[in-house]
């Protein structure tokens, strides 16, 4: 397990309206992980598409790219230890009736078509989302932190 794994969280447009940005932020930066790319974006529909192309067909498809190209969504990327699953873990489940309480989804949110927040579901889609959303490249720098949270 590395501890440079990388993995792609979004805050969809319902966190941003919400004024959840910076609570989520937070969750990240407090469990030690380390911000190397962040942006406010209004995705094209033809971008979201890209990034949901897996679930292209699905009954549920074109709600959800209205209701991600309905207003900004917070880009970002997080780096450290077991970067993807935890990350996960930390936004709950995909239905936030499911999500435990002391996540993210689980904390925040009700319905399952307003889940607030995005996480790669594995490291090489979150190397492909990486891209997609940060073609220009993410930030390299090093955190004073590191020696306290790594051993
Ligand atoms: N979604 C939905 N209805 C469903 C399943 C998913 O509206 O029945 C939405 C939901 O916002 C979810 C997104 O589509 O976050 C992507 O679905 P996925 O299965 O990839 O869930 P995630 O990886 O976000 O947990
Ligand atoms: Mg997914």
């Amino acid at each position: 397990m590395s501890t440079t794994e990388r993995t792609y969280i979004m805050i969809k447009p319902d966190g941003v309206q919400r004024g959840l940005v910076g609570k989520i932020i937070q969750r990240f930066e407090e469990r030690g992980y380390k911000l190397i790319a962040m942006k406010l974006v209004q995705p094209t529909e033809q971008h979201l598409e890209n990034h949901y192309a897996d679930l292209k067909g699905k009954p549920f498809f074109p709600g959800l790219i209205k209701y991600m190209a309905s207003g900004p969504v917070v880009a970002m990327v997080w780096q450290g230890l077991d970067a993807v699953k935890t990350g996960r873990a930390m936004l709950g489940a995909t239905n936030p009736l499911q999500s435990p309480v002391g996540s993210i989804r689980g904390d925040f949110c009700l319905a399952v078509g307003r889940n607030i927040c995005h996480g790669s579901d594995s490291v090489e889609s979150a190397e492909k989302e990486i891209k997609l959303w940060f073609p220009e490249g993410v930030v390299q720098y090093t955190s004073a932190l590191e020696s306290w949270i790594f051993e």
